[in-house]
């Protein structure tokens, strides 16, 4: 097929209407220059702890290579189980609640196939990670971002859902602590957006993927508030918390109904996890939380001299409650976020993300990510701090 025309339909309509990752295109461009610092990625600096990797390595020495069951083992799922009832005061059974998945990638993925019909419309709550509105896209529904904004410290208020929900909302994605505003939401707050939620008879999926993540108290699950577990698509994963992004590994906890949709759907197009990853993950469960407060404290003290930074430069810095972003205004400069973070990287040889990738609420902001070591973020912060002198002259 040589001709453009032809080329161009025999895609989809549905996956020309969505475009790259914004994120992509800005790393294409960084891997072409040299000696870059890198505040791009959104993944730990940590290798994953020994004892993870040692269970996943004996696992394929005790010969477990095959497919496991397509839930994922057992014993991974009971872990899970204890694992979320103990940190957060979450009951699930393990035989018909919980589902190991791919990443939460997949899970994000075959949740919205599993509950959207097509024209059903899904509030996007932004800034977010930018998989959520293609994938809703994907599935057939219609993506309705709500944005949210620094003078609210990026939390979501009960006024702006409710603005948002038409007869054909089904559903509504949350992300807390949040990727890339690194934005918690308390009890309360959480409570009155519950309300909201169940009062509209609205499916959540609610991305907890950074809770062990938070830097100010232990984070609060949605799907622990009244009302809330029999609506509630918990998301979550390994990436994160245990520093296990490539292994592929999340975890999917929903009422039986809506998680043997999605267990069709995973059965077909993945068949399972891959086992000795699942090993591993047993093992993180297991013994790994000391690792896992080692390097929250690392993130804390990275957070706090990113932010203190920031402000000193001048730029207006929310104090992240979670995940391992900050999330800085540009304003202050004139420029947009696209202009900030292309003329940053040209100039001073320093990768960020343009808020704006993210959303709803993203413009005007710079996605950092402070997983990296302290002296790449000494040096950054100090390129950035030459570059915004440079633009307020
Ligand atoms: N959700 C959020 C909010 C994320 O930031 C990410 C990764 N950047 C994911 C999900 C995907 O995680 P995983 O590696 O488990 O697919």
């Amino acid at each position: 097929m040589t001709s453009s025309t032809s080329q161009r339909t025999r895609l989809s309509t549905r996956v020309q209407s969505i475009q790259p990752s914004g994120i992509r295109r800005f790393f294409d461009l960084a891997s072409k220059m040299e000696n870059i610092i890198s505040l791009g990625v959104g993944e730990p600096d940590f290798v994953t702890p020994w004892n993870v990797r040692e269970a996943s390595i004996s696992s394929m020495e005790r010969g477990f290579t095959a497919y496991s069951a397509n839930a994922g083992i057992i014993e991974l799922r009971e872990a899970i189980s204890r694992y979320l009832y103990e940190r957060f005061h979450i009951g699930y059974d393990p035989e018909s609640e919980i589902l190991v998945t791919v990443g939460a990638s997949e899970a994000i993925d075959i949740g919205m196939r599993a509950i959207i019909d097509e024209g059903d419309e899904v509030i996007v709550v932004e800034p977010s990670f930018v998989s959520y509105a293609p994938l809703v896209t994907m599935a057939g529904g219609v993506p309705v971002p709500v944005g949210t904004h620094i003078d609210t410290d990026f939390q979501v208020t009960p006024a702006q859902i409710e603005a948002a929900i038409t007869p054909r909302t089904k559903a509504i994605i949350l992300c807390f602590p949040n990727n890339p505003t690194g934005s918690i939401m308390g009890k309360e707050e959480l409570e009155a957006v519950a309300k909201v939620i169940s009062g509209n008879d609205l499916i959540v999926f609610s991305d907890e993927i950074y809770a062990e993540l938070t830097y100010d108290g232990t984070h609060v699950s949605l799907a622990s508030m009244d009302g809330m577990r029999e609506r509630t698509v918990l998301i979550s994963g390994f990436s994160k918390a245990f520093a296990m992004t490539g292994w592929r590994l999340g975890y999917v906890c929903a009422p039986d109904d809506i998680l043997s949709a999605m267990l069709k759907i995973h059965q077909y197009s993945l068949m399972c996890a891959p086992t000795m990853a699942q090993h591993g993950a047993l093992e993180a469960l297991e013994t790994g939380m000391d690792d896992v407060h080692r390097m929250v404290q690392s993130y804390r003290q990275r957070r706090n001299f990113v932010v203190k930074t920031f402000t000193e430069i001048g730029l207006t810095c929310p104090m992240p409650g979670g995940a391992f972003y900050a999330f800085p205004s540009v304003k202050e400069t004139g420029l947009t976020s696209e202009e900030f973070a292309e003329r940053l990287l040209m100039e001073e040889h320093v990768a960020v993300v343009p808020g704006n990738v993210f959303g709803e609420g993203g413009e005007g902001h710079i996605r950092c990510s402070y997983a990296t070591s302290m002296e790449h973020l000494e040096t950054a912060l100090e390129r950035i701090g030459r570059f915004v002198q440079k633009c307020k002259q």
